[in-house]
């Protein structure tokens, strides 16, 4: 049987293995990781609302009752197209008639790369355990500091890029601050701390209408975050963020700062060695297959795709409609038939900012607030893989919601001695 290899089991490789469940092809799902995760509740297991089982599940236990899957916990190096193989980091390699290359994407720092471990970004589950470990620790280190001013570096909280992760992660940082840490800590009102949301563009959720990022900035406001828009950061060293706006340049002294202001494709794109767009994605035809190799299709927010023209979002619908399209043409070739054209189909928008605020996006449809909040609460239940993983996240969900605690606050290796550098007392805003 022809084999088909899928590298990734993100939205769109999960979506094309399932799309092939009755194909006649041996299908090997390769993934680095051993689980599926659902990243758009990510930011909550960074913030400590959720623990990690609940928003991932193994890719084993997913693809166990489809017989013609074999899963490989690997992390793909290369692909060699014209020997039709995928090489592993450990040296093997594995041949393919078909490739589906799923890889997704990670951060950009716009040629900073020395801000990562400064400004972790949001991505995987590590990235969240370190997020959620910095922003609990801030607090710890802040109840221990004499210094008032290096305590209110600690208590300051610095999110970068105010798209709906940005949004999402400033939201629940000031209601862990104002709401969850309430009464805990003796030394310290945790009630002081500050949350900063920095946006070089002149408005937050630049992907929504006006009026939707407007609302979402008043609701911002609202729950106290402090949001800085036009401002464009210059430079990032662990005890301040340096930053231009319209009246020069500002030194905001903060200790905890939080990336999500830029994606990069997969550097795994570049082995195809095809034509990639400015953000490293791989340019694909209007069936998903790369020019000059009609047995390899690339998807999710590693392609490059239009639809109707427009450029396809790196959204999850989009990544799972492409994986879709992606399997049915690979039994469109083998079978003789023409191949299918990608079409998006968008059903909307939705980012939630903190409790009982939110906005969204339906067809012409577009509304905000309390009613928005519940509408994204709904969906992100409905769309979790698995039964169980609906059901831990809901009882989790009421229990915040009924008491304002958040229940995944455990954190291991925790950094007893606080990164100490002096401060410059002057310039500190
Ligand atoms: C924090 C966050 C919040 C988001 N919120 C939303 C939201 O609210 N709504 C929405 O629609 N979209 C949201 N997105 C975007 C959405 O998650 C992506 O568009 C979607 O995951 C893309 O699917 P994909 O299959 O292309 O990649 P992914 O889902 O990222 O999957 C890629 C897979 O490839 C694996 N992989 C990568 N490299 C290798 C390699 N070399 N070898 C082996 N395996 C590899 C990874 O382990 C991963 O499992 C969010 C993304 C993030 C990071």
């Amino acid at each position: 049987m022809p084999h088909v290899i899928i590298i990734g089991c993100g939205f769109g490789g999960l979506a094309a293995a399932r799309e092939l469940a009755d194909a006649n092809v041996d299908v090997t799902m390769i993934d680095r990781s051993n689980h599926h995760l659902f990243q758009p509740l990510l930011y909550q297991v960074a913030t400590a609302g959720l623990s990690a089982p609940a928003i991932s599940a193994p890719i084993r236990s997913i693809l166990a009752s489809q017989r013609n899957v074999t899963s490989l916990m690997a992390a793909v190096s290369n692909i060699d197209t014209t020997r039709k193989a995928v090489a592993l980091e450990d040296g093997s390699e594995i041949a393919y008639d078909y490739l589906i290359v799923a890889a997704g994407s990670t951060h950009s720092y716009f040629g900073h790369d020395e801000w990562a471990s400064l400004a972790p970004g949001l991505k995987t589950l590590e990235d969240a355990f370190d997020i959620r470990r910095r922003i609990l620790m801030a607090f710890e280190y802040a109840e221990r500091e004499d210094d008032p001013v290096r305590r209110d570096e600690w208590l300051t909280f610095t999110v970068i890029g105010a798209g709906a992760t940005g949004v999402e992660m400033a939201g629940t940082l000031i209601e862990i601050a104002r709401h969850t840490l309430r009464g805990e800590f003796r030394r310290i009102d945790p009630q002081q701390a500050r949350v900063v949301l920095l946006e070089g563009s002149d408005r937050v959720l630049a992907a929504y209408p006006p009026d939707l990022s407007e609302k979402a900035r008043k609701q911002l406001g609202k729950l106290g975050v402090d949001v800085r828009t036009g401002s464009r950061v210059i430079d990032i060293d662990g005890e301040c963020v340096r930053y231009t706006d319209k009246d020069g340049e500002q030194r905001l002294a903060s200790r905890t700062v939080i990336w999500s202001a830029g994606v990069a494709a997969s550097p795994l794109g570049k082995s195809l060695n095809v034509p990639l767009d400015r953000a490293g994605r791989v340019v694909v035809g209007s069936d998903l297959s790369i020019p000059g190799h009609h047995e390899i299709f690339v998807i999710g927010d590693l392609a490059a795709a239009i639809s109707d023209g427009k450029p396809v979002p790196g959204v999850s619908p989009a990544a799972k409609q492409m994986g879709r399209v992606a399997a049915r043409n690979i039994v469109n070739r083998i079978a003789g038939r023409p191949l299918e054209g990608f079409v998006y189909r968008d059903y909307g928008s939705l980012a939630t900012i903190g409790r009982k605020a939110a906005v969204a996006m339906v067809g012409k449809l577009k509304f905000s607030g309390y009613p928005a909040w519940l509408f994204w609460l709904f969906v992100h239940v409905y769309f979790l893989i698995g039964f169980r993983n609906r059901l831990l996240v809901m009882s989790d969900w009421a229990w915040a919601y009924l008491t304002f605690k958040r229940s995944a606050r455990v954190i291991s290796s925790a950094i007893d001695t606080p990164p100490d550098k002096p401060h410059d007392e002057a310039s500190t805003q």
